[in-house]
């Protein structure tokens, strides 16, 4: 199965991409994991789009499209993979098709994600994750037992540079303005389902795989 998982920041893409992984033993790539580590590994990748991460500004296409490339030629995506975070922008998608038609591959399924402003806001800004194991919480949703310590390895929890106000301002601008185009795009090749992304991880999740079961494109 090839998927993308598309929407804003913050609704929940990678949590559901994580659990689809596990139930059909294919693997998430998110670029955003892939860039943070890249970061913090200091390496050229990292250093070339780490202004970009932290102000919350999309990397320059070609990097991207790059690094994308290069994890889809690794053969344990053989079997299928979700796209978490990418495409991000029109070229990004047209790069994405020629890639897998180069393999004789399509998509099978876009999943477009659909969360209130308001809400999204809200996650991001009280969202904490461990630097050590990357474990997920939110201030007020879903504290961790420890505190400001993460629960699985004891590490100090820290805000992600991009989760603070003025760069959730501009992630959520430059969704509006690079990346919502995409649903008109995938729409137009009738790969698209929306879901509510603003219901609980459980609900979301049995909803997202009805729709990889039975398409609803409504
Ligand atoms: P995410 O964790 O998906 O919200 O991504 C975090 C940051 O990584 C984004 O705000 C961008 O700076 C960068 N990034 C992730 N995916 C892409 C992409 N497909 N194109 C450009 N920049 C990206």
């Amino acid at each position: 199965m090839r998927l993308v998982f598309l929407g804003a920041p913050g609704v929940g893409k990678g949590t559901q991409a994580d659990k689809v992984a596990v139930q059909y033993r294919i693997h998430k790539i998110s670029t955003g994991d892939l860039l943070r580590e890249a970061v913090r590994n200091k390496t050229p990748l990292g250093l070339e789009a780490k202004e970009h991460v932290d102000q919350g500004r999309l990397v320059p296409d070609s990097v991207v499209i790059g690094l994308v490339r290069e994890k889809l030629a690794d053969p344990s995506h053989a079997n299928g993979f979700i796209l978490d975070g990418f495409p991000r922008t029109v070229p990004q998608a047209e790069a994405l098709a020629k890639v897998l038609a180069e393999r004789g591959l399509q998509l099978d399924r876009v999943i477009n994600f659909k969360v209130s402003r308001e809400e999204i806001v809200e996650r991001l800004s009280g969202r904490r994750s461990c630097p050590k194991c990357q474990a997920i919480y939110h201030v007020q949703f879903a504290p961790s037992k420890r505190g400001d310590l993460c629960e699985r390895c004891g590490e100090a929890l820290v805000q992600r540079s991009d989760d603070q106000r003025e760069a959730i301002g501009t992630r959520l601008r430059v969704y509006e303005e690079q990346t919502a185009p995409l649903i008109n795009f995938y729409e137009k090749q009738r790969l698209l389902s929306y879901l509510n992304g603003a219901e609980a991880v459980e609900t979301v999740y049995h909803n997202l795989v009805k729709a990889l079961v039975v398409p609803q494109t409504a």
